[in-house]
Formats: structure tokens, C-alpha cells, sequence
């Protein structure tokens, strides 16, 4: 089966397409010949993930999927959240990102967060929704290369190290989007 993946980060893709069975084909939204910034404007993680799936079946009448993620810190009553990708600005840049999230929980004890990913299918005219959560704590200085967004900047409950530090496959394995994805491909298989 091929199904579409509606977004343009190269490091989604590369996650999600290592979790997803051989049988299922992941069609990027670049293939289907769609460069246009998809628009994200609900106020609601799950929101944002069905809104992004349902304007690529309006758009271009393909059966899709679609993940959207939110960092929520708990001392900062679940901020970033919806709003991580522009959380320091319009620019969507996760260095400032990053800086800004360790400037404000500087006074703050309490460093645990969690990464949210709702991920949205849009399949014979139905909306399913699968969620993932990965429980940690936001460390106090970046560590390690890997992965994007926060990853040099959470760590999981369990790990001394942060996700980028860890291998693509653990990431996928104790993660959110991971753990969302995993629903998803169950779901599927069972169609
Ligand atoms: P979105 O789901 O692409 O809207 O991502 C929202 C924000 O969270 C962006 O700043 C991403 O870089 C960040 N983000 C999304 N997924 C991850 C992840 O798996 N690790 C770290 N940051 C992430």
C-alpha cells in the first residue's frame, strides 16, 4: 500500500520510514508535487495533525497521513506546546528555540516535560487519530548531535543521555512519535 506522509522534514521522514512494515510505501509530499507551506493554525496539537492531513486530501485527493508534535514543559504549564516550532519567533529555528526553553526554566526546579505527537490518517474518507507521549525532563545544557528540534535538550525518564545522543532506532523505540507511528502501522495492518 502507498500512502502519503504530509510533511517536509527529511528527519520525520527518515524516522518514520524506518518504523513503517516494507509493504507500506511512504510517499512524500514532494513526489505529489506539493512545495506549499501547509497551514498549521488550530490551537490543539490533534488539531494541527488533522488539519494538515485533510488539506492534502482537499488539495490533491490523497488518501494521507500527518504528524504534528508539541514539547510541553510542566513549569511552564504545558508551554511550548502547541506553538513549539515558533516558540522563540516566526523563523521556526530550533537553536533559538532551544535558548529560549533553557532561559526561562533557569529559575525553575521542576524540569519535567514531555514531547506529544498526534498523528492524523485520512483513509477512505474517515479521520483516525493515534497519539504517542514521551515523559522526561528538559536538561540544563544541549548534549549530543543527533536527531532535531529539542532532541539535544530532552532526555527520556530512564536515559543519562538525551535524544540526540541516542541511536535513531532507540529514539523510535521509547519516543512519541515512535509510539504513535507503531499505532498507526497496527491500524493499518488490520484494513
Ligand atoms: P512540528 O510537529 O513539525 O510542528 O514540530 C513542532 C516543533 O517541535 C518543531 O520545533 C520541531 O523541531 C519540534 N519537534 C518535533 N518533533 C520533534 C522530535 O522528535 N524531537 C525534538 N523536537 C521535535
Amino acid at each position: 500500500m502507498k500512502i502519503v506522509f504530509a510533511t517536509n522534514n527529511l528527519n520525520k521522514i527518515k524516522e518514520v520510514q524506518s518504523l513503517v512494515p516494507s509493504h507500506i510505501t511512504l510517499v512524500s509530499l514532494e513526489a505529489i508535487g506539493c512545495q506549499e507551506e501547509i497551514p498549521e493554525t488550530q490551537d490543539t496539537i490533534e488539531g494541527n495533525a488533522i488539519q494538515k492531513a485533510t488539506y492534502i486530501k482537499e488539495h490533491y485527493g490523497l488518501d494521507c497521513f500527518a504528524d504534528d508534535t508539541g514539547l510541553e514543559v510542566t513549569a511552564l504549564n504545558g508551554a511550548p506546546g502547541v506553538y513549539s516550532a515558533r516558540y522563540a519567533g516566526p523563523e521556526r529555528c530550533s537553536e533559538s528555540n532551544m535558548n529560549l526553553l533553557l532561559t526561562e526554566l533557569k529559575q525553575k526546579n521542576d524540569r519535567t516535560a514531555r514531547f506529544k505527537t498526534v498523528v492524523a490518517l485520512y483513509h477512505q474518507g474517515e479521520i483516525s487519530t493515534f497519539e504517542g507521549v514521551c515523559n522526561g525532563e528538559i536538561t540544563v545544557v544541549r548534549n549530543g548531535t543527533g536527531g532535531f528540534g529539542y532532541d539535544p535538550i530532552f532526555k527520556a525518564v530512564g536515559y543519562s543521555q538525551t535524544f540526540a545522543e541516542l541511536s535513531l532506532a532507540k529514539k523510535n523505540q521509547i519516543g512519541h512519535r515512535g509510539k504513535a507511528i507503531t499505532k498507526l502501522v497496527t491500524y493499518l495492518n488490520l484494513l
